[in-house]
């Protein structure tokens, strides 16, 4: 008879307090399902660097003397599905208790919690050790604000946990350091190349082809560069503090056909699946901190994206799971062309972040909302369907961080919820923050016809069109505004245009 505890792939956590003895009676159940892989088309690197750092992590609690249970993908006693393998993994191991970390997908925990009451074990969840702050904790300090504000969530955060601060002053003298952080970059400085890592996963790419999942996205198995284990991540966590950190606050909002990542830190795999934790990365990116606070931008920018928006995320997830997926404040049903798959598309900022997504698995925070993010809203595209469109592409998209920044932060879905306005704009954006209009098919120069920029057209017919939606909005009123000076005849022009634009998708 034994307590059988389950791990799930995205809670790869070392240190967690399950693992500080080791006990016999105890055995750990890791499994790679199908039910899972295809929830949504999923990105070869995706499906790869997950599988190889649950292989990776068992292997070490194996070395470390605990007892593992490992399902690979292609093992005939493999059920394909968590409850599936649990019933038969119960009976196998006379299990007399069973017991799991909390997910951090609501549908996993409802089958969890279903799996334990119909088994009838006692057991249940315990925390996975790795957030910051509770599910339900955004939720209850929200309780009696009239919106749900990032910003007072980041400060309130600050304080508890001491994080930037002085005598209950922020350090350096302000929150926010924003405005310093919206540079563009046009070649210089040079992003270092810091230290990534490198595998050959090709043995594991010949098991998930034969196991008959169907993937997309290069697979580079024998390249593979995202790290597997915590080793791995710290490495880079430790090689992006010394390098690129410094310039992250300046260029974080910019884009370039020259450098696909930037000052970005691609440490969002390694955090999401727990090889390392918020806490650790927060502590060692504020280790850097100067005497006199000169880099001070960068890192309260880079303190922000994870004690502030990642904590934020995950309790707006929580708080309106599971009816937020469904969400569709402008009831838009367009289907994603199929140029979202290859990338073969005119407008060249789309053509660029797509294949690079599709290449590595990656693009990051302004390439997802500003360019794929912004044109999936302004051309209508149904968010549930751009909702498993990221969910499948990006080495990083689990459910509880993806959903939320998609469906809410970038198409507006939740009605306001998480945005205080919809993340749109028109091609004067994406031109001042990229190099990508040099390179286009399209020009900036021409107006609604076929040779102006697409983005030109649907941004100001999606203002236009839902102009009722915003009026009471203060921070819709400068770009209202701006579309009432249009003439009336720019007006027909522009929803003509649209109109074209949008039937003809495809062909963009
Ligand atoms: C439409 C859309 C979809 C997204 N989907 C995901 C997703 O599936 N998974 C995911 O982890 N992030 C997602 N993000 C947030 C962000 O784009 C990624 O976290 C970031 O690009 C990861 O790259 P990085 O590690 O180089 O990040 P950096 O720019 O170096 O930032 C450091 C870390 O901050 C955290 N972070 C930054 N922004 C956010 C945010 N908005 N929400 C949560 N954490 C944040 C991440 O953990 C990230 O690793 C999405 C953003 C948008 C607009
Ligand atoms: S001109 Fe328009 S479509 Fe082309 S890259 Fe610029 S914003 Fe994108």
């Amino acid at each position: 008879m034994k307590e059988l505890r389950l791990i799930l792939g995205d809670q790869l956590n070392i240190n967690h307090s399950w693992f500080t003895e080791v006990d016999s009676q105890i055995v750990y159940l890791m499994m790679e399902v199908k039910s899972e892989a295809t929830r949504s088309p999923i990105h070869a690197q995706k499906l790869l660097g997950t599988f190889a750092a649950m292989r990776y992590f068992s292997a070490q609690l194996v070395e470390r003397g605990h007892q593992v249970e490992y399902l690979k993908i292609d093992e005939s006693d493999n059920q394909q599905s968590f409850s599936g393998n649990l019933e038969h993994q119960c009976q196998y191991h006379s299990a007399h208790s069973f017991f799991w970390q909390e997910p951090d997908s609501h549908y996993v925990d409802r089958e969890l919690s279903r799996f334990l009451k119909n088994s009838g074990l006692p057991g249940g969840s315990v925390s996975s050790e790795h957030f910051y702050e509770e599910r339900d904790s955004l939720e209850l300090f929200m309780e009696k604000k009239k919106s749900w504000r990032m910003e007072s969530w980041y400060r309130h955060l600050r304080v508890k946990h001491d994080v930037l601060m002085s005598d209950a002053k922020p350090l350096g003298g302000g929150w926010n350091f924003d405005k310093e952080n919206r540079k563009s970059w046009r070649g210089e400085p040079r992003p270092d190349a810091f230290v990534r890592p490198s595998h050959d996963h090709s043995q594991l790419w010949d098991e998930i082809v034969h196991s008959g999942i169907a993937t997309f996205g290069n697979p580079s198995a024998d390249n593979f560069q995202w790290p597997i284990s915590r080793e791995e991540s710290l490495a880079q966590l430790e090689s992006f503090c010394e390098t690129n950190l410094r310039h992250f606050g300046d260029y974080q909002d910019a884009m370039s056909v020259k450098h696909e990542t930037l000052f970005h830190s691609l440490l969002s795999f390694s955090l999401n699946t727990k090889l390392i934790s918020p806490k650790e990365v927060v502590d060692r990116v504020i280790g850097g901190l100067t005497e006199d606070f000169e880099n001070i931008a960068s890192i309260e920018g880079f303190t922000r994206q994870i004690l502030g928006w990642r904590e934020y995320i995950r309790g707006i997830y929580w708080a309106k799971m599971p009816e937020y997926l469904t969400s569709n404040e402008f009831s838009f049903t367009r289907k994603l062309p199929k140029w979202y798959w290859t990338g073969e598309v005119g407008m060249n900022c789309l053509s660029v972040t797509i294949k690079q997504s599709l290449s590595t698995g990656y693009a990051h925070h302004i390439q997802r909302l500003m360019i794929v993010g912004n044109f999936s809203l302004l051309a209508g595209l149904n968010p549930h369907d751009v909702h498993l469109w990221y969910l499948g592409i990006y080495i990083d998209a689990l459910e509880w961080v993806e959903a939320p920044n998609t469906i809410g932060m970038s198409q507006y879905a939740d009605g306001g919820v998480l945005a205080t306005k919809p993340y749109v704009s028109s091609s004067a954006y994406i031109d001042r923050m990229s190099d990508y209009c040099k390179g286009c098919r399209y020009s900036r120069k021409e107006k609604n016809n076929e040779k102006s920029c697409p983005f030109d057209t649907l941004y100001w017919d999606f203002l236009s069109s839902q102009r009722k939606t915003f009026d009471k909005n203060p921070r819709m009123a400068m770009m209202l505004k701006n579309l009432d000076r249009k003439p009336d005849e720019e007006r027909v022009a522009i929803s003509s245009h649209a109109k074209l634009l949008r039937e003809g998708i495809e062909q963009l």
